[in-house]
């Protein structure tokens, strides 16, 4: 791909509502990160255009959501709420009403999807929408903070004009509803690394849930022990994934870059960087097939904002390159921790988490490749 059109999805219309104050899901780190891009000249020139959002259309949301359930969000969002649909996760601690709730998420979905299409026209090879990648909505259920999959409509519009579809899901949590939406399929690998299931919600992505029938082996648990830390994050990332990736030779990457697993998130606990990120993204950049990337998780705002904005720009070329010579600096990040640009400083890790992460990665490393590698020929 020679040079690569880029495309960042945003517009202040996504700011119009938000989650209540103490809920931990923050909107407003998509503008950050958008204010600390735009600082760097990375919103327009060499095949970057900056795309507004439009509404997902109703029936590109049946394709995942049934309709009871879509009615029932809807009517949420303007206050009309019952015992029906909280049986359905609507109005949980974890996934409240709130106003324009239902609006937000549609237009959230419809960003995502806004790449898709222009991936799909062949308009962008890039696509990135920090405001997206809600993986643990279900069909018929909201969880984990998300109402409405736009990564799984992603992938579903994608695979519906014949195109291989990788899935690959870096936050914290499992990805679950788009792992769960694609079980039995083979066009569509989902690939999800994550905290261990058994610290962490939701609960599911055990290394042994490979996918059944036709999907065997097409749906990929990476489950990381705690404390898991970059260089054991890598370690699984090049033994299992890189090779899984290379094998099923993808003709589009949908990228769920929930940055909650960085050290710090308050949800979680792993000890990654977002060097991490920018060296996955630098792999995905090698595969030379368009990319719709999304955001996720990410509860320390600062830091997600900076490891997207960071992705954001190695997407957009060389990341390094931007960090150094536009010296990004802590007064713009408005952070003093962070002076050095948009890369996380290196964790340091001492001999007694080393002895605790390795086993549980060794062993997630054995029961992959034993169960998933054979049916792929590796
Ligand atoms: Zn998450």
């Amino acid at each position: 791909m020679a040079s690569r059109k880029a495309i960042f999805i945003y517009s202040t219309e996504l700011e119009k509502h938000s989650y209540p104050p103490e809920h931990p899901f923050n909107t407003v780190r998509a503008k950050k990160t958008r204010q600390i891009i735009n600082s760097m000249g990375l919103l327009s020139g060499s095949g970057i255009t900056e795309v507004a959002p439009v509404p997902a259309e109703r029936i590109v949301l049946k394709k995942f959501h049934s309709a009871r359930y879509l009615h029932a969000l809807r009517n949420a969002s303007k206050g009309r709420w019952d015992v029906e649909a909280l049986n359905m996760g609507i109005g949980t601690s974890d996934c409240p009403i709130f106003n324009g709730l239902y609006e937000y998420a549609v237009l959230a979905t419809g960003a995502t999807l806004i790449g898709a299409k222009q991936i799909l026209s062949g308009s962008a090879d890039i696509a990135f929408n920090p405001s997206g990648g809600f993986h643990h909505a279900g069909p018929e259920r909201a969880a984990g903070f998300c109402y409405i999959n736009d990564v799984a409509l992603a992938c579903m519009v994608l695979a519906e004009q014949g195109k291989r579809v990788l899935y690959l899901d870096v936050d914290v949590h499992h990805g679950d509803g788009v792992a769960y939406a694609f079980y039995d399929r083979s066009d569509v690998m989902t690939i999800s690394l994550h905290e261990s299931p058994a610290s962490l919600f939701p609960g599911t992505g055990f290394a042994d849930e490979i996918g059944e029938g036709e999907g065997k082996g097409y749906c990929v648990n990476i489950p990381l022990p705690i404390g898991t830390y970059d260089k054991m994050y890598m370690k699984v990332f090049n033994d299992v994934a890189v090779p899984l990736m290379t094998a099923y030779n993808a003709d589009v990457i949908v990228f769920e870059l929930g940055a909650d697993a960085l050290v710090g998130d308050p949800l979680a606990h792993l000890c990654v960087t977002n060097n991490s990120y920018a060296e996955i993204i630098n792999f995905l950049l090698s595969l030379n097939k368009p990319i719709l990337a999304t955001g996720g998780g990410g509860y320390n705002v600062d830091n997600t904002a900076r490891a997207w904005a960071l992705a954001w720009s190695v997407l957009c070329g060389d990341g390094d390159e931007y960090d150094m010579n536009l010296g990004v600096g802590g007064v713009m990040l408005e952070s003093t921790d962070w002076q050095g640009g948009l890369r996380d400083r290196e964790f340091v890790v001492r001999s007694q988490q080393r002895e605790m992460v390795l086993p549980g990665i060794e062993t997630t490393i054995e029961t992959l490749k034993k169960n998933v590698f054979p049916i792929h020929g590796l």
